[in-house]
């Protein structure tokens, strides 16, 4: 049963069980996809119907953001804790190190994914990346085609939501992996273009603000992030 956070049914697992549940997936046929929402995507669901019926057809959907949890915690149904999609995803690539399962990197700007993919490469040895192309096509025909031609078993799709998850329903089938991860900036990361907040910032759940600090064009967007809250303070009072 998933824990349903202001309209968005999240799967209580911490980060070993939601690896657990993707490594499981691979021994099934595809596609299958896996989704990381964190607040501001489980505003914009609110309101953009066919991206929640998108996340609601996941097949696995983990708590990105720590707003998540605290949210769930004052609905009252709280989840084990955030397990972020950038550590889910390094998790995958440590247990897919040494298999012949095979990964594919897509989004970006041009550049970013082929320089994620040698880095990768270095910090799993072992690891696959069959391939790789940049997040700013207009014609999905090649993208999909690559896809099918590397063989890939998983793909990092970062485009950015809702972009991600819509691209993944519309054409995850066709491309032939078995596993669609949406994972955002992801791939800026792994390419060392964004640095990631230090380790205290992540355990006190204040990566966000060191994003901000970092990134202070992002306030408008931030700037919502009080209102999920709320909104959950609502749902739990209108309940009682
Ligand atoms: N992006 C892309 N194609 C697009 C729009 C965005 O590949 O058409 C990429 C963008 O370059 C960035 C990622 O998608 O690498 C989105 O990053 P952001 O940090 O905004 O995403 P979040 O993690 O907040 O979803």
């Amino acid at each position: 049963m998933r824990t349903d956070v202001l309209g968005v049914a999240f799967d209580n697992v911490n980060l070993d069980e939601a690896v657990d549940r993707a490594l499981a997936m691979f021994e099934e046929d595809g596609p299958h996809m896996v989704a990381t929402p964190n607040p501001e995507m489980v505003q914009r669901a609110k309101k953009d119907r066919e991206f929640a019926g998108i996340l609601s057809q996941a097949d696995l959907v983990i708590p990105d953001g720590v707003g998540v949890i605290h949210a769930a915690k004052i609905l009252g149904r709280p989840l084990k804790g955030r397990v972020p999609g950038i550590d889910f995803a390094s998790a995958l690539m440590g247990r897919m190190a040494g298999t012949d399962r095979r990964l594919y990197l897509l989004g970006a700007a041009p550049g970013v994914a082929e320089q994620a993919a040698v880095n990768l490469r270095a910090a799993y040895p072992g690891l696959v990346v069959c391939g790789a192309h940049d997040g700013y096509f207009q014609d999905d025909s090649p993208v999909i085609e690559d896809i099918r031609r590397a063989r890939a078993d998983v793909v990092f799709v970062c485009l950015g939501f809702p972009k991600q998850e819509k691209w993944i329903a519309a054409h995850g089938g066709e491309a032939g992996a078995r596993l669609y991860i949406g994972l955002g900036g992801s791939l800026d990361v792994f390419a060392g273009r964004v640095e990631r907040a230090p380790e205290s910032f992540q355990r006190l759940g204040l990566e966000w603000l060191y994003r901000l600090a970092k990134e202070p064009s992002r306030i408008g967007r931030m700037a919502k992030l009080p209102l999920f809250l709320v909104s959950a303070v609502g749902a739990r009072l209108g309940r009682n």
